[in-house]
């Protein structure tokens, strides 16, 4: 990059001191190059018009040119309108505006000739436009086809930076700039993958001459944004790889293959085989292992995790499963001991309601290493949780931790441990790549056997009575019955009604059929909730009504419907965790989402996409393309990949395009120290410098 390109924005013609302050609060342009890199969302075509006698109610927008023959005001005060009449020769339209009379009338010249934007309405007979954009003709400017509109803020247009502000600034900018823009990307790269110049794609993404070409430009900096992206995830990966020493584990160990052989409770999937087989080359070789395990709910990550610890146990370390609920860690608690039984290993659980003097017995324990595994929640991130030495941490549904609660985990050992991230949220194939593109990533895409396949139904209120037979008929059968509603964030008081009301209804309806029924939400004391839940579990009570605590982690085989109360409220990933609490068992299982009848197009589209499909993977898919990835990955996490150009939702053949090029690249020339990447190394440098490194998860 020139320098002239970090020239401050203040010294661009037009723009001065006050202007800049705008820009730079308001938009974060601080430099040319920044106001170079502020794109367009949008074009209008201006060279091609419709004609008023053909348009038709296909037509969304129209797009005319013409004059006014009349132009006049209707009403009285707030009921003033101004209406045009406006003719292009070929027919009459009407154009009307209910704001801003007096201000648009004094814009308005029966002389001069106007091109005319809206979306055109039939109304009595006739079409019209209600305040419609309005642009005057100008000799030269029918030379330009396509207008360019620019993102800007209320501050901004108060200032003459609104759109069109914008757009001067910048053809100002590129009269006195374009020439000296550097092209960024190796010659090779270039021809090989056809791309546009820098130079011109800059030059067409502002001021196109035509549609090709804004697609043509847009990809060349979609895909160089990607490319910069994924070189500085591998880059960094790299630097990991060779500098980070990790404990080696040259055993398989006697608790593996202990358990291995005489303990492990069912066949393995090939899927598990497969990732404890990679999980094991991994923790061999002395360099740190940070893994990203992926598999959908029920897929068994339990075992793998509980396998790998053993790994870590046998030799001589130790090992920690963190899981984000205190329920869930108690699950994993209670169920892996069980499977540690016969095997004289010690096993300790640490939660928020770990007694004071257990919490000390569990402290010593650790530091003289007489504990070998221990379970536990947030609780064991405290600075006063200290081990003899820690090999391995597995950390269950990572999606709930924080960046900064996870790297808090490296500082309990002068090695860093391993680390095992398991999350039954699959994230999409781009995000992955993009957000966790340093990690080496493991995947269980297999069930175990014998699973039914969950049946998924949409009902609204007017099943109500239908919904109650069902579940009586499956309470009848012995099997037992989930009921959620959702945690409403904006009122704990409303949403503790919604609880309440149904827990009544409920009651009423079952109590009196000899049925038993818990309740857990969040306002309970841990070991209420606790106890609640055990009466489920161990099957005194055949209803668990709940707000979403039950989402993770809770395993009761002989449930066998899960019945989600206003589903339209939860998001498709919750909705998938939630319906795989049931189909545990052998039985044939229900999920059925209830909803009211107005919901929104996207809470439909959600609904369908839960009855069509039982795959995480792909409704993860569908998720991002109707959240965006800001939504999915956490707003921290994705602002600061801070992407001017490229959406990782819509763009996801140049994100695999990117990567596949940045491992080419590095491949050959791992520090871009030949003369042919000489550019890329330039870009690179610059962002490893500037860059916070956001990618480290662990
Ligand atoms: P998740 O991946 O959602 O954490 P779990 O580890 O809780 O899944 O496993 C779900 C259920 O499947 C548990 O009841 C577990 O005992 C069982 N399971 C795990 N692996 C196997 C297997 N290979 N064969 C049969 N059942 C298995
Ligand atoms: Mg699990």
């Amino acid at each position: 990059m020139t320098s002239m390109l970090l020239t401050p924005i203040a010294y661009l013609k037009g723009v001065g001191p006050q202007k800049a302050e705008t820009l730079q609060q308001e938009l974060g342009i601080f430099t040319f190059v920044d106001l170079l890199y502020h794109f367009p969302y949008r074009y209008q075509d201006r060279s091609t018009f419709h004609e008023i006698s053909q348009i038709s109610s296909e037509d969304h927008y129209v797009q005319l040119k013409g004059r006014f023959t009349h132009i006049g005001e209707t009403g009285h005060n707030r009921n003033k309108k101004l209406h045009g009449r406006f003719t292009d020769g070929s027919g009459y339209i009407d154009l009307v505006w209910f704001q801003g009379v007096q201000w648009i009338k004094s814009k308005l010249n029966i002389q001069d000739e106007y091109i005319i934007f809206g979306k055109p309405k039939f109304y009595q007979n006739n079409w019209s436009i209600p305040h419609p954009e309005v642009l005057k003709v100008v000799k030269g400017m029918e030379r330009k086809g396509f207008e360019a509109f620019y993102p800007s803020t209320e501050k901004c247009q108060h200032k003459g930076l609104g759109s069109k502000g914008l757009s001067k600034l910048i053809a100002a900018l590129l009269d006195q700039i374009s020439s000296q823009i550097q092209e960024s990307l190796p010659h090779y790269l270039l021809e090989n993958l056809n791309l546009m110049s820098l130079s011109k794609a800059l030059l067409e993404i502002h001021q196109p001459s035509n549609e090709v070409n804004i697609k043509v430009a847009k990809y060349r900096l979609k895909f160089e944004e990607l490319l910069v992206l994924q070189l500085e995830l591998l880059l960094r990966k790299g630097v990991r790889d060779q500098k980070l020493k990790g404990f080696v584990l040259p055993e398989v160990g006697n608790h593996f293959n202990q358990f291995y052989q005489n303990h492990l409770p069912f066949e393995l999937t090939n899927a598990q085989k497969r990732v404890i087989k990679e999980i094991r080359k991994d923790l061999a070789t002395g360099r740190h292992m940070n893994r990203l395990l992926q598999g959908d709910v029920g897929s068994g990550k339990t075992l793998v995790a509980l396998l790998s610890l053993l790994l870590a146990i046998g030799n001589n370390l130790q090992g920690a499963l963190m899981a984000p609920t205190e329920i869930l860690a108690n699950q994993h608690f209670i169920g892996i001991s069980e499977l540690l039984a016969p095997m004289n290993l010690k096993v300790a659980l640490l939660t928020g309601s770990t007694k004071k003097s257990e919490r000390v017995l569990i402290h010593e324990g650790l530091l003289n290493g007489q504990i070998h595994l221990l379970i536990g929640t947030h609780a064991l991130l405290e600075d006063t949780v200290q081990f003899k030495s820690l090999g391995l941490v597995v950390i269950d549904e990572q999606h709930r931790f924080g960046v900064a609660q996870r790297a808090r985990m490296w500082r309990k050992n002068s090695l860093p441990p391993h680390v095992l991230i398991m999350t039954a949220t699959p994230i999409p194939r781009t995000l992955a790549m993009t957000f966790y593109g340093d990690l080496d990533v493991s995947i269980i895409d297999e069930l175990p056997p014998g699973r039914k396949p969950i049946q998924t139904i949409h009902r609204r209120e007017n099943h109500r009575t239908k919904l109650f037979e069902f579940i009586y008929e499956q309470l009848k059968l012995g099997r037992q019955a989930y009921i959620v509603y959702p945690l409403i964030q904006e009122s704990e008081k409303l949403d503790f009604k919604n609880l309440e009301d149904g827990f009544e209804q409920i009651n009423e309806h079952f109590m009196s059929k000899g049925f038993q029924i818990s309740m857990v939400h969040g306002k309970m004391k841990p070991a209420d909730k606790e106890a609640q839940m055990q009466e489920f579990v161990k099957g005194h009570t055949h209803i668990l009504v709940a707000t979403t605590v039950i989402e993770v982690g809770v395993n009761v085989p002989n449930a066998s419907v899960m019945v989600i109360e206003s589903a339209e409220r939860f998001g498709l990933s919750q909705l998938h965790q939630l319906r795989g609490r049931v189909g545990r068992g052998a039985e044939k299982s229900y999920c059925i989402l209830m909803t009211g009848d107005g919901i929104s197009k996207e809470a439909q589209k959600r609904m369908e996409t839960m009855v069509s499909s039982n795959d995480g993977f792909v409704l993860a898919e569908v998720d991002l393309q109707l959240r965006g990835p800001g939504d999915l990955m956490g707003t921290q996490q994705s602002g600061a990949l801070a992407l001017k150009i490229a959406d990782l939702a819509r763009d996801g053949q140049i994100v695999q395009l990117a990567r596949e090029s940045a491992k080419a690249i590095l491949e050959e020339d791992p520090t871009l120290i030949k003369e042919k990447n000489r550019l890329l190394n330039i870009t690179m440098q610059s962002v490893l410098k500037d860059r916070p490194n956001w990618g480290r998860i662990s």
